[in-house]
């Protein structure tokens, strides 16, 4: 079996259990809070377990880093629909130690996409386009910096309102413990 074919019997099993119904929610978060989180494998279950978080209470935002890479990108939007029609009234930055975009080696990444077969020319497309690949790809030195830059982001953002509230944390990835950072109601 493939995995799409392992997921589909996975899926069939899940419904015919009825196992969702312990699931069952709606669209708006019952804590009335966004997390904005990495995508690393390790938080999957952890982060949600360790904050004490059940399907329905939190808008989880997820990607690489945990990164913010642009005011009017994605995350930025997500965040301001969360807020604005959603009804979520704080915001919780969550980075974590040991991350995958730490350090990150761009250039290693990219001699892997040559590698795969993506042509020197459709790099350099790309670099006459405007990006700057390593710039593109790069994550950050220390988490600590990453989430505070995060949290000063969203908390100086035009159209975010003054009265959201904007915590800053660092989780241990193994453990779940959290280093509060920047606590957002002081
Ligand atoms: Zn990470």
């Amino acid at each position: 079996m493939n995995r799409l074919e392992k997921i589909m019997k996975v899926n069939e099993e899940f419904i015919n259990n009825e196992e969702y119904i312990s699931y069952q929610t709606d669209k708006y978060p019952d804590k009335k809070m966004v997390i904005f989180t990495c995508m690393d494998t390790r938080l999957t279950q952890l982060l949600p377990k360790a904050m004490g978080i059940r399907n329905g209470d939190a808008k989880i935002i997820k990607n690489a880093g945990a990164l913010i890479t642009h005011p009017f990108g994605s995350v930025m939007r997500s965040i301001v629909v969360a807020i604005f029609e959603l009804g979520a009234e704080e915001v919780f930055v969550v980075g974590h130690h040991g991350c995958g975009m730490s350090n990150i080696n761009t250039n290693g990444v990219i001699e892997k996409m040559k590698e795969s077969g993506i042509k020197q020319e459709v790099l350099d497309t790309v670099r006459f386009t405007g990006i700057d690949l390593n710039h593109w790809l790069h994550g950050f030195d220390r988490v600590e910096t990453s989430v505070a830059e995060s949290v000063e982001m969203i908390r100086n953002h035009p159209l975010i309102p003054k009265n959201i509230i904007v915590h800053g944390l660092v989780m241990n990835p193994e453990t779940g413990q959290i280093d509060v950072l920047i606590d957002g109601n002081k």
